[in-house]
């Protein structure tokens, strides 16, 4: 059964395609995202303390080298502005326990407390990517969940492929947003940390470096915002080649034989030479970014040792002279207070994407149509004899004109019914309505009495067999694509299935036989094959009523023989409605269906519609004509 495109009256593509506010931050977005990662709280937990951990043992480095090393140890000095945090007496403890020099002992330190950055920093980011990856594929998974649990209604109004791209690329963007934010946390503690040591230490020569950070902050805003544009655009058109790729590739034997190679190639090149330009500028940018900021703390450097040095030297009035320790601690933590604004501002454009992410993916989630599920679902007897009435079923796709009116028609257990009308009048439709694929306004179907509303859809389409003009492959083998993973087929049954409808043969010469792998979409079937292992599919299920879409594709004679015979097999005593395009299955049908713009133009046997039925006449003509 094809999907046609919806009509315009029905709304399309609203999932994925409304506008996305494009917020820096939204509490409530980030707070639904919350009950997807609460379950791993201890590991957030433990991330956290680890990233303090590392931050402090960072901040502690330059205390070590100048305050313990150069003045304690090397100039002698014994009253820093600085506090050492105890590093001082630790030092000398260390010294008299190994029986080694202070400057020794300093150093064993400064190695040791290096390896606690390296491994508590680790540690950390190993941590938050764990949580984070268990909650994304909690969330990712509940997002399939959603996604196929939507009727045949929902997918009407959505472009598949954007759905796919989309939930992919739409959870890797939220990875990235809680890792940055992991690594944002962690450049952040040792700010406000070096911060307070350095005020504690020296406040004019703190304001100094700290009047650099408005302009770089400033700098780096500017800088993002320049390129954000030019990324969009840049990944803008790397979706578009990807999807032009995947056309021409996808309708390669279209492109080969209309000879239209040149003109794809052509456009195909113009979307990549957009791309390199996009590219190139922002790679442009980036650099000149690059440089400017690296200058900028170099400056700050700069200022820092001329105002540190003038004051260590001459004093600064105050009366106490800088010293040596204290000028060369500011200068390593100059680092620590500009990389953190840096850091903000490289989040800045990966914040705006993940809550457009974030929000196309709750989108996504909300989205849905309402199904009907009967509170307390009526019991379908446990064998179906499989009598099908539908009683006056009028039906619209959305707000449409309706593709079915009034449509009634009575099929005896047992036997076969046949469908047949010109292409649009209402067939599909009505075989899906009876599946309860699409929900009927008005009308209804019975099945050996009981309203296919009242019965649980799931429990409903177990006693229904579907044999549709595509038989879909999944991956897997020939075997898997018969049970199709239903653990009520077993292999024997299945194989038996295959011998029924006379699939055995073929699929015994097959390299590895029921077992043997099927290629993409089943490419390495021929048409005929497929249409028996769809039929081997339906009759391993054992249905009590079935409903075909004949396969139109013409065949060579001895495989139409083929699935003439298993079709006989698999109607045989079963409620059959076949969608017939062939005259052969219109003449072992017991009755006629003429359906003529959705509406039921005649019903009868085969000689009564050539009588009754203008259409069914003309069809009869033209395919006898054919043959
Ligand atoms: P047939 O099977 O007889 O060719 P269909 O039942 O497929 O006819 O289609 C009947 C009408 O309903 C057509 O006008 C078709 O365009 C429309 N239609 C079919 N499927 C959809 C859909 N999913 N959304 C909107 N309109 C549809």
């Amino acid at each position: 059964m094809t999907r046609p495109a919806a009509r315009g009256a029905a709304p399309r593509a609203e999932v994925f395609d409304a506008d996305i506010a494009g917020r820096m931050l939204d509490v409530g977005l980030l707070r639904r995202l919350l009950a997807w990662l609460a379950p791993e709280r201890m590991r957030y937990l433990l991330s956290g303390v680890l990233v303090l951990v590392q931050a402090v043992a960072q901040v502690m480095l330059p205390v070590l080298l100048s305050i313990v090393v150069i003045d304690r140890v090397l100039m002698g000095e014994t009253d820093s502005a600085v506090p050492d945090f105890g590093l001082v007496a630790l030092t000398s403890a260390l010294a008299d326990a190994t029986g080694t020099s202070l400057l020794f002992a300093a150093c064993l330190l400064y190695g040791v407390v290096q390896i606690a950055v390296a491994v508590a920093g680790h540690w950390h980011r190993v941590t938050l990517a764990d949580a984070v990856v268990r909650g994304l594929s909690r969330l990712r998974r509940d997002v399939f969940v959603h996604l196929i649990r939507q009727p045949a209604a929902f997918w009407d109004r959505v472009a598949v492929g954007r759905v796919t791209t989309r939930v992919t690329n739409d959870v890797e963007a939220l990875y990235e947003l809680l890792r940055s934010f992991g690594a944002l946390v962690g450049e952040f503690v040792p700010f406000f940390v070096a911060l307070s040591i350095m005020l504690a230490a020296d406040v004019k020569l703190t304001l100094i470096m700290l009047a650099f950070a408005p302009v770089l902050g400033i700098m780096t805003f500017l800088f993002r915002r320049l390129t954000r544009n030019l990324y969009r655009a840049a990944r803008q058109s790397v979706s578009l080649l990807n999807q032009t790729m995947q056309e021409n590739l996808a309708g390669l034997t279209v492109v080969q034989l209309h000879g239209r190679e040149g003109e794809n190639l052509a456009r195909y090149t113009a979307i990549n030479e957009t791309n390199r330009r996009n590219e190139t500028r922002a790679q442009g940018i980036e650099t000149v970014y690059g440089a400017v900021n690296s200058s900028l703390s170099d400056l700050a450097v700069a200022a820092v040792l001329w105002f540190g040095g003038l004051a260590a030297v001459v004093g600064d009035g105050s009366g106490e002279a800088l010293t040596l320790g204290t000028l060369v601690l500011f200068t390593r933590y100059i680092d620590m207070l500009f990389q953190p604004i840096a850091a903000l501002g490289d989040q800045y454009n990966l914040l705006f994407r993940a809550m457009a992410s974030g929000e196309r993916i709750f989108q996504a989630l909300d989205w849905h149509i309402p199904v009907h599920r009967p509170a307390r679902p009526a019991a379908l007897p446990a064998h179906l004899a499989g009598r099908l009435s539908v009683d006056r079923l009028t039906f619209a796709y959305g707000e449409g004109v309706p593709v079915l009116r009034d449509v009634s028609l009575e099929v005896p257990a047992g036997t076969r019914l046949a469908i047949v009308g010109p292409t649009g009048s209402g067939k599909s439709t009505l075989v899906r309505l009876i599946a309860r694929l699409y929900e009927p306004p008005a009308g209804s179907v019975r099945i050996d009495g009981v309203d296919v509303m009242d019965v649980d859809p799931a429990q409903l389409r177990r006693r229904l067999g579907f044999v549709l003009q595509d038989f879909h492959v999944f991956a897997g083998s020939i075997l898997d694509n018969i049970t199709l993973g239903d653990p009520e087929i077993s292999r024997e049954r299945a194989i038996e299935a295959a011998g029924a409808v006379g699939a055995d043969t073929f699929i015994e010469a097959l390299p590895e036989g029921f077992d043997t792998p099927l290629a993409e979409r089943g490419r390495n079937l021929s048409q005929g094959q497929r249409q028996l292992l769809a039929f081997a599919r339906v009759l391993a299920t054992d249905p009590s009523l079935l409903i075909l879409d004949e396969a139109t594709a013409n065949v060579d004679p001895e495989t139409e023989a083929l699935i003439q015979r298993a079709l006989d097999r698999i109607t045989e005593g079963r409620t059959s409605i076949i969608i017939a395009h062939r005259l052969a299955t219109v003449a072992d049908a017991d009755r006629v269906l003429v359906l003529v713009n959705g509406e039921v133009e005649a019903i009868g046997t085969q000689t009564e519609l050539l009588d009754r039925s203008p259409t069914f006449a003309r069809l009869h003509a033209m395919q006898f004509r054919e043959l």
